[in-house]
């Protein structure tokens, strides 16, 4: 299986080490020619403003073009700023696949990161331990959208269809829970497409 990562900005190297532990090659995805011929991609943290600035429209495209093939995606806080439908406090372009209404930074600010260990009802036991950093509210879902996890009242975790998307950061933990459920999801859809 080929399983990108867009490589502009941010996290992207952490998310690389988290395929290795589970023996998949990362491809970094930097240029539109780097999505050939993979099976799913992953939206690192980051700033998703820098990461937009970042990205030429041929990428653009390709990423739209791969969406509506329905490839999986796992994007993780800047990456699910990248996917939502609306963002509350931005103008910036978003791809909009994903059907949520998030804010920017409203959990505060860098020294207001924090990390808490909590109950993902798909991953079962032991708890995930989520790690927060500047971190977009996922403020409204419509009921296309999974909730997977929530923070007290706030939602942290969704799917919907092909896209996985966490307000936190699991590649910053040495827990390969969700990462795998993102390669089972690559799994089933590669085997679909032959
Ligand atoms: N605050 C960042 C943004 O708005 C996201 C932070 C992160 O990815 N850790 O894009």
């Amino acid at each position: 299986m080929k399983i990108g990562i867009l490589a502009l900005q941010g996290g992207f190297e952490a998310h690389a080490g988290m395929l290795a532990r589970l023996n998949q090659t990362p491809f970094l995805v930097k240029k539109q020619k780097d999505m050939e011929g993979i099976h799913g991609l992953i939206l690192p943290g980051g700033e998703s403003s820098t990461n937009i600035k970042l990205m030429d429209e041929s990428l653009q495209k390709e990423i739209a073009a791969f969406y509506s093939k329905g490839y999986p995606f796992l994007a993780t806080c800047a990456g699910l700023i990248l996917l939502a439908k609306n963002i509350t406090n931005s103008e910036q372009f978003r791809f909009g696949f994903l059907d949520i209404e998030v804010k920017r930074n409203a959990y505060g600010n860098q020294r207001e990161s924090f990390s808490e260990d909590i109950f993902i009802e798909p991953l079962g036991k032991p708890d995930f331990h989520c790690v927060f950093i500047r971190a977009p509210k996922i403020e409204k879902t419509s009921e296309k959208v999974a909730v997977l996890a929530q923070i007290k009242d706030n939602i942290i975790f969704v799917k919907e269809n092909n896209i996985l998307a966490a307000s936190f950061h699991p590649e910053l933990t040495q827990d390969t829970r969700i990462h795998q459920m993102f390669l089972n999801m690559c799994e089933e859809k590669k085997m679909y497409t032959l």
